[in-house]
């Protein structure tokens, strides 16, 4: 039986929040060398919230779990990921703002609230028209079983120690960290599917300064910009949050516009270069825009040739990133653009020449974006592909092994590639691109 309503939401005291955006892709080796079905090495929460085993059917939708208590209005189903009218071709007018993600139910756990950036998460969820779920204890409970329910909730909770220990994640970066894990928007091709254990809710974790506490003592240590004499001019590198899309729920978090700030301040790493890195296919820069950021973070743009706009729900569309991906530039953040998954569309040829003839176009007149490309194609693992065809029955996507080549990464795990003529023409190709369209940008890896 729910408990009396407890007040959280209390719209006049929230800060405003930065606003959404999305996602990553580069840790795709890291990501299929996960045995399917095997816990993920990122998956759980923390703090002892865990959802292995913890479902409940009973309590999706407006439902409050069993040992918790409901807080704030169970509102309508929100519109997750606005879908948006198509974007217009480039050149056209200003795509339209993409509506922000809100949760259906937001789970809090007693330690989450503890932590006033937790307790921030909640007003502001509460304060769009979230439902929230006070548990009585750390374990995450009440979680829902299907995609549609899971895809509407977010869990508020405390990284554990083991989750806030950055791991390096080559070949973007020295370090990984995560602010927060799930994601709002609906890729059919999604990374996350087989690696992420338990339903797909969002996790996001209330203990940020911790989090952040944890970078500074690897200054330094990293086995890519640390080390690579080419890429040694961006300092130790740390990737935020590869398993969510962090922009896609920053008006919710905040967390993104926190660590901004924290490597801002370059006293923090005691004086010494460091970068924060991250990659989104969200477009709700507007809030990033004014933040000291000291040139010291990397917004980079997950994009792709437009015919795979169809695999990308919940996701605004390309022209809106592009432009969101001027507007950083222009505030003078360093930018890149993460191509991904490249897949061999129809027309790809002309299809992937045009998103970086696109790209040029918004860059023009920005002095100095330094701008980097990260090339990644398609791939799937056993796992990965029977997660998705779940959650994505109808899907498109290509994931035929008879059309693929099989890999063994270094974990020993399977992945599926495209066989090598295929990876030749389209390396070329996105290759020969970048160096007519984007003479200035550096290409950090293909795979
Ligand atoms: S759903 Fe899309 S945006 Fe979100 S993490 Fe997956 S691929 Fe990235």
């Amino acid at each position: 039986m729910a408990e009396p309503d407890l007040v959280i939401a209390s719209p006049a005291g929230i800060p405003p929040a930065p606003t959404d955006m999305g996602v990553v892709n580069d840790l795709l080796d890291l990501l299929t060398a996960q045995a399917p079905g095997a816990p993920s090495a990122v998956g759980a929460t923390s703090g002892g919230a865990t959802s292995g085993g913890t479902t409940s059917g009973g309590a999706a939708n407006g439902t409050a779990a069993r040992g918790s208590a409901t807080i704030g209005p169970a509102p309508a189903a929100p519109a997750a990921g606005a879908a948006a009218d198509d974007a217009p071709a480039s050149g056209a007018a200003a795509p339209r703002p993409w509506a922000p993600w809100v949760p259906r139910r937001v789970l809090v756990t007693p330690s989450a609230l503890g932590w006033a950036h937790g307790a921030a998460v909640v007003e502001r969820a509460a304060a769009l028209g979230a439902e929230i779920v006070r548990l009585k204890a750390d374990r995450l409970t009440g979680l829902p079983d299907s995609y549609r329910d899971a895809k509407t909730t977010m869990a508020v909770v405390v990284a554990s120690p083991s989750r806030r220990r950055p791991q390096p994640i080559p070949p973007s970066a020295d370090w990984r960290f995560d602010l927060a894990e799930g994601c709002p928007a609906h890729c059919q091709y999604c990374y996350l599917a087989g690696s992420l254990a338990g339903p797909p809710i969002i996790r996001t974790y209330a203990n940020l300064p911790e989090i952040l506490a944890e970078l500074p003592p690897l200054i330094g240590q990293g086995s890519v910009t640390s080390r690579d004499p080419a890429r040694a001019a961006e300092g130790t590198t740390f990737e935020a949050s590869c398993y969510t899309d962090p922009l896609g729920i920053e008006h919710l978090t905040g967390a993104l516009a926190e660590a901004i700030r924290f490597f801002g301040r370059t006293e923090a790493f005691g004086g010494a270069p460091a970068q924060l890195r991250f990659t989104t296919k969200f477009d709700a820069v507007a809030p990033l825009l004014t933040l000291p950021h000291g040139r010291r973070t990397r917004i980079r743009f997950s994009v792709n040739a437009r015919a795979a706009e169809r695999f990308e729900g919940g996701a605004p569309r390309m022209p809106a990133r592009l432009a969101a991906l001027r507007a950083v530039a222009l505030a003078g953040y360093r930018v890149g653009l993460t191509v991904a998954p490249i897949m061999p569309l129809p027309d790809w040829r002309a299809e992937y020449d045009a998103l970086l003839r696109d790209a040029a176009a918004a860059l023009q007149g920005v002095p100095d974006p330094d701008l980097t490309v990260e090339l990644i194609t398609h791939r799937f693992t056993p796992g990965s592909r029977e997660v998705l065809q779940g959650w994505y029955p109808g899907t498109k996507l290509e994931m035929d092994e008879a059309q693929r080549v099989r890999k063994t990464t270094k974990f020993g795990s399977t992945k599926w590639v495209y066989p090598k003529p295929v990876m030749v023409q389209m390396r070329e190709a996105l290759e020969d691109g970048v160096a007519r369209h984007l003479p200035g940008a550096r290409i950090l890896y293909w795979t």
